[in-house]
């Protein structure tokens, strides 16, 4: 059995990196003369930025592979411009072809998108293909809020997304949808915007009837699907309240959730509530919750550690650490078997 990891991001990107996000700012901010330039990084700074941390940690817990995306919370949509939003993207994108391109039995590539706030979604497009056609990558991190927590654009099932959702699915790939940083005081990114955004797209999906329209769309709802399986009865009960088919023909067809949830009994509820088919393992390391829990002496993002401790049958943990990305990823099936795995 393979243990893939569907969310993992580039967190710890070299300095220059960072350093050329900052001059783009700037520049923004007073646009004299050209766009700033990627900083270039050599294969020697990625190396020593991933062999200590992700790499490391994904060996000593035990995984084979990790779904790599971009540092989520410096994606920033809402900051600079459009054009800096696609640089940036571009950029980013670019370093996570690198990592995978020097360790391509262990990461594969999710892409940012270059959305900004009040942009039409398909400006998106162009580099949602050059990664998957050009970069090899499986999959992409849409934003529902490229505000940063104010959420001026529409719900994720309005028409506005449709051009992106038309080539999602002719391209075959499925979106975890990711927030970024938080722009509005009243929401701690990590503790409550990403939160808030997994419970919002899954209320959304249950108002509206974009599967209907999509039938082969999927999107991956992170940290556990936020706080949707703790409230299950209540998303059941208003489906029900808005005429809506049951949540398992109506939403769970195409919507699944992670592990990234950081203790033993919300793993034990997910498990529990949510159908087995719709969980997919996943860590978020090196992510948003780095410390040790001083209750069992482990990283809180260990997550590998509480599905194995799950009263649940082997079949069962195999859909849960490799069956189910393969089939949610249909581009990852066909990497791992062509590396013979
Ligand atoms: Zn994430």
């Amino acid at each position: 059995m393979l243990i893939i990891d569907c969310h993992g991001h580039y967190t710890t990107a070299p300095a220059p990196h960072q350093e050329f996000r900052e001059e783009q700012l700037a520049w923004a901010a007073s646009p004299t003369g050209a766009a700033p330039k990627p900083s270039l990084i050599s294969d020697d700074q990625i190396r020593e930025s991933i062999e200590g941390a992700q790499l490391k940690l994904q060996r000593e817990r035990g995984a084979d592979v990790t779904i790599f995306s971009p540092r989520a919370s410096a994606m920033a949509h809402h900051e600079g411009n459009e054009q800096v939003s696609r640089d940036w993207s571009r950029a980013c994108n670019d370093l996570i072809h690198r990592v995978v391109g020097l360790y391509p039995q262990n990461f594969v590539g999710v892409c940012q998108l270059p959305q900004f706030p009040g942009v039409p979604v398909q400006n998106s497009i162009a580099e949602l293909e050059r990664c998957i056609n050009e970069l090899g990558f499986i999959g992409c991190n849409l934003n529902p809020d490229p505000s940063g927590g104010h959420w001026t654009a529409p719900p994720l099932t309005d028409k506005h997304w449709y051009p992106f959702y038309e080539k999602m699915v002719e391209l075959d790939v499925p979106a975890m949808i990711h927030v970024s940083g938080s722009c509005n005081a009243c929401f701690h990114a990590t503790g409550a915007h990403y939160i808030n955004a997994d419970t919002t797209a899954f209320m959304q999906f249950i108002q509206g009837n974009l599967f209907k329209d999509f039938p082969t769309l999927r999107f991956i709802i992170p940290h556990g699907g936020g706080a949707v399986p703790y409230h299950w009865g209540r998303y059941r009960g208003l489906a029900d309240m808005l005429k809506k088919p049951n949540l398992r023909e109506h939403v769970m067809k195409n919507v699944f959730f992670d592990t990234c949830v950081y203790h033993q009994p919300g793993i034990d509820l997910l498990a529990r509530v949510i159908d087995v088919d719709n969980i997919l393992f996943g860590s978020e390391m090196v992510g948003a919750v780095r410390g040790i829990d001083p209750e069992t002496g482990f990283h809180f993002d260990d997550t590998k550690r509480y599905i194995d401790t799950l009263a649940m049958d082997a079949a069962s943990k195999h859909k849960i650490f490799e069956l189910n990305a393969r089939r949610v990823f249909p581009r990852l099936d066909a990497i791992l078997k062509g590396q013979g795995r």
